[in-house]
């Protein structure tokens, strides 16, 4: 841990870590991460891209990449959050502008890059992002010319319709859910994308490899929608979200590779098990939670503080839960397939009541008692239609709690105002004493 300034930062707790897969998946990120820095030191190209573009397509390519929100969470984890955002502060950026998806942005400020995470992050070769918000061009183009690197912003689009069920049709019936309009106008971008990673890394693209990692990215997810219906159909749950979201999370970011379907099938195998021996979290689970918006990177222990005190388990997250209902597709044109895995991302997420609609269908299903939704005013995504949000669970008689703090800035977070915000809300909303 680095101090900003002399001032003592506040150490968030690390989460017990009850699952093998969650072990490995976390070892492996270890592992991965050196032999990145390996590669790029000979020469390889390597890429840095946003959580939201279609990294399949660098997959196909061999182009290694790391995603900026997944960097963002392991620096915050590593308690570091503080000292790089302060040198972003200390470079004139105000503190409340948005952090987690700037938090990377800030570790290029670093004197002394390789005391970050592993060593830290290597130089890259190209960086993409997805103009999804305001922040992002400004973000990735300060990030560019920071490294001197190019950058690929892809478009987004928005949708003119409000489906019912978006979940039950996005795997077949996408053409029409996501509207073929916006379908057409992101092919063209994606081979946009690949004439721009051709160029800049000289890696060609293969359709052959391409297919191949498109088939193996629907295996890995529907081996998370077994394990998200295994647990949502089991009380007590066998598992909690900290358990659940390395071993979803670390998988993900390698999605399109035979290790990541190995992580999803061994993550279902060992949920299956616990619930063959009859081993939960609570053993007298008295409280299913579900955790809305990112995680609490920094202090990930907070959530099992409520196990203890009250038998109160978070089950769901919107990691697992995406996992389960927002990647798998099928399709005839592999490009058109992933454009519909890309291109209503931010609808599912961010949009009510596609996400409202989705969250209380979830929370039905998994049998949840009560909702915390973590909100960062920072982030218009992530504030933007909470209203909706929040009455959505009111009128299905949900009681929900509405947390603000940032998920990677450590700096700005009271752990015994919020762990008594949340106590209260157990208490008095839930019964549960
Ligand atoms: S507004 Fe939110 S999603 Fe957009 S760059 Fe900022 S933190 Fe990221």
């Amino acid at each position: 841990m680095r101090e900003l300034k002399g001032k003592p930062i506040e150490k968030g707790r690390a989460s017990v870590k009850r699952l093998k897969t969650s072990s490995v998946a976390t070892s492996y990120q270890r592992e991965w991460f050196k032999n990145l820095k390996e590669q790029v030191e000979q020469g390889e190209p390597f890429a840095f891209v946003n959580a939201d573009v279609p990294q399949e397509i660098l997959r196909a390519m061999e182009i290694p990449y790391v995603v900026n929100q997944w960097w963002s969470s392991v620096c915050s984890a590593k308690q570091m959050s503080p000292y790089y955002l302060g040198l972003l502060n200390e470079h004139g950026y105000r503190q409340d502008l948005c952090r987690y998806c700037s938090l990377s942005l800030a570790t290029s400020f670093d004197p002394t890059p390789e005391n970050g995470p592993w060593g830290g992050l290597p130089q890259p070769t190209v960086a993409v992002t997805r103009l999804t918000c305001d922040s992002q061009a400004k973000i990735f183009e300060l990030w560019s010319q920071k490294l001197d690197v190019p950058f690929y912003p892809l478009e987004n689009t928005v949708p003119r319709s409000i489906p019912s069920n978006w979940w039950e049709k996005a795997s077949h019936q996408w053409e029409d859910l996501f509207e073929p309009h916006r379908l057409d106008y992101m092919v063209e971008d994606f081979k946009g994308l690949i004439r721009f990673l051709e160029h800049h890394t000289g890696k060609t693209f293969s359709e052959v490899k391409f297919k191949e990692v498109m088939k193996l990215a629907n295996e890995q997810a529907e081996y998370n929608r077994k394990t998200r219906d295994l647990i949502a159909r089991i009380i007590p749950s066998p598992v909690s979200i900290t358990d659940t979201v390395p071993a979803v999370m670390v998988p993900q970011w390698q999605r399109g590779t035979q290790w990541a379907v190995d992580i999803a099938k061994a993550l279902y195998k060992e949920v299956k098990e616990l619930v063959d021996q009859q081993k939960a979290v609570c053993e007298n689970e008295n409280v299913r939670l579900m955790w809305l918006g990112r995680g609490l990177w920094f202090n990930l222990g907070f959530y099992q503080h409520f196990e203890q005190k009250y038998g109160a388990a978070f089950i769901w997250s919107i990691y697992l839960g995406l996992a389960a209902d927002g990647y798998a597709r099928y399709g005839e044109d592999p490009l058109r397939t992933l454009v519909s895995r890309t291109v209503g991302m931010e609808d599912m997420l961010h949009m009510p009541p596609w996400n409202s609609d989705w969250y209380v269908n979830e929370a039905k299903r998994n049998g949840i008692d009560g909702v915390v939704h973590l909100i960062s005013d920072s982030c218009t995504q992530s504030a933007g239609g909470t209203y909706f949000v929040k009455k959505a669970f009111e009128d299905a008689g949900i009681p929900i709690l509405q947390l603000r703090a940032d998920p990677v800035d450590a700096r700005g977070w009271d752990d015994s105002a919020m762990t008594a915000q949340l106590e209260q809300f157990i208490e008095n909303k839930i019964g549960v004493k």
